[in-house]
């Protein structure tokens, strides 16, 4: 399914008030965005158009009800002047599973990635050159039907915003291991990246952050053993050689970094294993001498060091070295940059050919 992407271009583009130096993370957004309607069971019209607010009926559904979805993705440029986005593929398919638990419509997969590709190319100046730094992309789908009542609602809007975000050296980080609330159950929505979930973590998060940590560790729902996730990123751990994550229980977001570092590693002959582990078995690593590593990885942060973990009494101090999260980091960064091969193909080049006139 091919779907004409109708282009409408602003008329002066704001890229040159932008200082790539300084760049206000989260609250500087492109000259377009993709939008397109759902209605009587088909995604009609899809477009690109200069950013604007969007007009909503009081009574749309999402704003009552919650049917609200997202994805967050980067797209960067090569030393050649290409832009490429990151494995987009595993976004559209990702956007679909979250659509299927929170009972909303399929998004076609190809026009996702086409109208990221558009989008991209159009905005292209926008993508901050520097390898490390890049242009933060949010797909989101949300019910705008306005009726008030508890049932899937019959029209939606999916659209694609784009943030320049700059290189930010991220500091290791410490985490707070909640033993009050949880983020999610076995069941729940918890896989799906659902607006809902953030809203739960909200309150948490702020009290960690009052107590001088930088995001909530999650344990799992049933007894606050099982380690799951944290804020926006899942979880690795090296303990004696071993790299061990989290195994995706039906609660934890599936991250395509946590994918993409998993084959990253055992291309370079790690040990990784995917598991249940609790909270405990990593005191006890920490006491015996065997934790070496522990970070968090997503798209927004890339790869996080985790320098401390508090649960309960104990503090653990995980480590001052990371030398396996940091090459991590520059294979990651290598490869969206173009300085390093990329051999599983994951970086989809945009060519200017699209059709698209600049
Ligand atoms: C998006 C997200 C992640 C990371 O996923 P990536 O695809 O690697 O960006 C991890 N946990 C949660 C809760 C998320 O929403």
């Amino acid at each position: 399914m091919s779907q004409n992407i109708n282009i409408s271009k602003i008329e002066t583009s704001k890229v040159d008030t932008l200082d790539f130096n300084n760049i206000p993370l989260g609250k500087t957004f492109t000259d377009h965005m993709f939008i397109c309607d759902y209605e009587h069971g088909h995604w009609i019209n899809p477009r690109i158009e200069p950013l604007r607010f969007i007009p909503i009926h009081p009574a749309a559904m999402a704003l009552h009800y919650g049917q609200a979805i997202f994805e967050g993705m980067k797209a960067t440029i090569n030393a050649n002047g290409i832009p490429m986005l990151f494995r987009p593929e595993k976004n559209a398919a990702r956007l679909n599973f979250s659509a299927h638990r929170m009972g909303m419509p399929d998004f076609p997969e190809d026009l996702f990635v086409e109208g990221l590709r558009q989008l991209v190319a159009l905005d292209k100046n926008w993508i901050p050159p520097q390898e490390g730094s890049a242009l933060y992309l949010r797909p989101f789908m949300y019910a705008d039907e306005f009726f008030i009542g508890m049932r899937a609602a019959t029209s939606y809007k999916f659209i694609i915003i784009a943030s320049p975000s700059g290189h930010y050296f991220s500091k290791p980080i410490k985490l707070f291991a909640e033993t009050k609330y949880i983020r999610a159950a076995q069941g729940g929505t918890g896989e799906a990246k659902a607006a809902g979930n953030y809203a739960a973590a909200i309150k948490p998060s702020e009290i960690a952050k009052a107590k001088g940590y930088d995001q909530v560790l999650w344990l799992d729902a049933h007894n606050f053993n099982f380690i799951q996730e944290a804020g926006t990123m899942n979880l690795f751990f090296k303990i004696n050689r071993e790299i061990i994550t989290p195994s995706l229980d039906g609660a934890i977001l599936s991250g395509i970094t946590r994918m993409s570092v998993i084959e990253l590693l055992k291309d370079k002959c790690y040990k990784v294993t995917e598991r249940p582990i609790t909270i405990e078995e990593i005191i006890e690593a920490y006491k015996d001498g065997t934790l070496e590593e522990a970070f968090g990885t997503g798209t927004a942060v890339g790869i996080a060091m985790i320098e401390e973990i508090r649960y309960k009494e104990t503090t653990i101090h995980v480590s001052d070295e990371n030398p396996v999260a940091q090459m991590v980091l520059n294979t990651l960064n290598g490869i969206r940059s173009g300085s390093l091969e990329d051999k599983h193909h994951w970086m989809n080049k945009i060519e200017m050919d699209l059709g698209v006139t600049l």
